[in-house]
């Protein structure tokens, strides 16, 4: 049957994209149809033909699927972040679970019948709905279409922003932070910025809660040195339970990127507090008494969903089996959040990480908890760990590869690893990164991944080259949201 853009059919959904989107078949041609999920039958209208397969957008659901829920957001269908809010928090998890599961078979070669052996549970959240869980959001600031200056959400992948004060992902009092930082403009006439023609002044909102402390950052990113009578919006802010510090922070440059590296703290602390509580797998994640605190500034990395990532870096170190006396390399550490977890039990952790600000976060952290065996190093993993695999191995091939600047002990002082955890960003690890973890022949790899398809292809490298897959464990860090971390161990194979 020959289709045509603009068509209107009608299809059952029989499976879903690794984006959420809904995949159906008709007579032997594929469709995409983005918001449907499987189960449903739906009225779709044709986006894009090609020979086997086309794109179609929900007009209408003609029988729902069991999976079918009203979504709480209003706008979650032209926002787009988040991908899957019409599906039961249940069946999100059964998603994601199976998206782990066959990346790993498929791009991992791991035999089907041993995961299903190995892979625990997904790891969802305690509460079982999966709202209001992010620390963390970023809202631009511009027109609405009739002239309002508005914060929302830019509309799928345009500039025009869709009024949303009321994220179902973030915490409740963003609304009224919003709202006093629009009602300041409005009062003292600041305009919204203009990304077309880089005119006006407020940019972007940055929000940060620290959920355990109840602290509260507010960042208003402008395009200009001074934001007018500053102090009175901090007057406003200040009202508000838990607001901490604030800031603003410029941002000159036309570009897409939020966030300058230029900040003014207007009033409060440079940075707020959370704390990260140790929790045992084995036992539900029940608390162990054990906890970490971090101090964060405007521009740090730091995980977004503070309830999944105790648990998470949890399982990381339950897997990493530490007794006290071991060395842990924990490379892409960040402001070594994994880090200072590991040296809770560890004999030495090192921590590598390329953001040089963030690595001077992760050592005031280590002081702030008392840590003294953990050390950091600013540098790219897969030029720092060769350096040092370099100095120690005698004749070893890597020898000579050591970076320019890159300072590292030699001979005796090298630290050999017994455990090195990663946690890459999206692209995975790099290859030489993985060759010399393996030179370095550590008993055991912790693999802590937010895209289990680049995870899945070094867990390849990893079990071609001396490893097995031993555990597997999917995190739903980003409910309502199509991704997914993972937590996998490896450990050497027998020979
Ligand atoms: N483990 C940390 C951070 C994980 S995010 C946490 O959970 O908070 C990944 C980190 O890798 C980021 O901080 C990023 O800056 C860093 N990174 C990216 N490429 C890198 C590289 N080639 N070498 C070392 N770190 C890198």
């Amino acid at each position: 049957m020959n289709y045509r853009k603009n068509d209107i059919v009608e299809v059952t959904i029989e499976d879903l994209g690794t984006n959420g989107e809904g995949i159906g078949r008709i007579d032997g041609y594929t469709l995409f149809v983005k918001d449907a999920l499987i189960g449903d039958t739906v009225e779709a209208g044709l986006t894009k033909v090609k020979k086997n397969y086309g794109y179609a957008r929900l007009i209408r659901v003609i029988r729902p699927s069991e999976d079918r829920i009203t979504p709480p957001c209003p706008v979650h269908r032209q926002c787009g972040g988040c991908q899957i809010q019409a599906m039961s928090y249940e069946a999100q998890l059964r998603f994601k679970q199976n998206k782990v599961f066959h990346n790993l078979v498929r791009l991992g070669s791991v035999d089907a019948d041993y995961l299903s052996q190995i892979m625990e549970p997904i790891a969802g959240m305690p509460d079982g709905i999966g709202l209001h869980y992010r620390n963390k959001a970023q809202f631009p600031i511009g027109y609405d279409r009739d002239g309002h200056i508005v914060a929302g959400f830019y509309a799928g992948r345009t500039h025009s922003i869709i009024p949303c004060e009321d994220c179902a992902l973030g915490p409740v009092e963003y609304k009224q932070i919003l709202e006093i930082v629009i009602d300041h403009m409005k009062e003292h006439g600041i305009t919204p910025y203009d990304e077309e023609t880089g005119k006006g002044v407020v940019r972007h909102v940055m929000i940060r809660k620290g959920f355990t402390s109840g602290q509260i950052m507010v960042c208003v990113v402008i395009s200009e040195d001074r934001l007018v009578q500053a102090d009175l919006l901090a007057n406003r802010l200040f009202t508000i339970p838990g607001m901490t510090s604030f800031y603003l922070n410029i941002q000159k440059e036309q570009t897409n990127v939020i966030m300058g590296n230029h900040n003014i703290l207007v009033r409060g602390s440079e940075t707020i507090e959370d704390t990260i509580h140790l929790r045992d797998p084995e036992n539900d994640f029940a608390l162990t008494g054990q906890e970490v605190s971090f101090g964060i500034s405007p521009l740090s990395f730091y995980q977004v969903n503070p309830v999944q990532t105790e648990q998470m870096y949890s399982q990381a170190l339950h897997y990493a089996a530490l007794t006290g006396s071991e060395t842990v390399w924990d490379l892409y550490c960040g402001i070594g959040t994994i880090s200072l977890f590991l040296a809770l039990r560890a004999g030495r952790v090192c921590g590598v990480e390329i953001v040089e600000p963030a690595i001077q976060n992760a050592r005031e952290n280590a002081v702030r908890n008392g840590i003294e065996n953990a050390t950091f190093f600013v540098g790219a993993a897969e030029e720092i760990l060769p350096a040092y695999a370099g100095a120690s191995t005698h004749g070893s091939k890597l020898e000579g590869r050591k970076s320019e600047g890159v300072d590292f002990p030699q001979g005796d002082d090298f630290l050999h690893p017994d455990v090195i955890v990663v946690d890459p960003p999206r692209k995975g690890c790099d290859e030489q990164c993985l060759e010399t973890m393996v030179s370095m022949a550590p008993e055991r790899i912790v693999y802590v991944s937010c895209d289990s398809a680049t995870l899945s292809r070094d867990v390849k490298y990893l079990r071609e080259n001396g490893y097995e897959l031993r555990k597997a464990r999917a995190f739903d860090n980003f409910p309502q949201t199509v991704h997914v971390e993972s937590v996998c161990l490896l450990s050497k194979a027998q020979k």
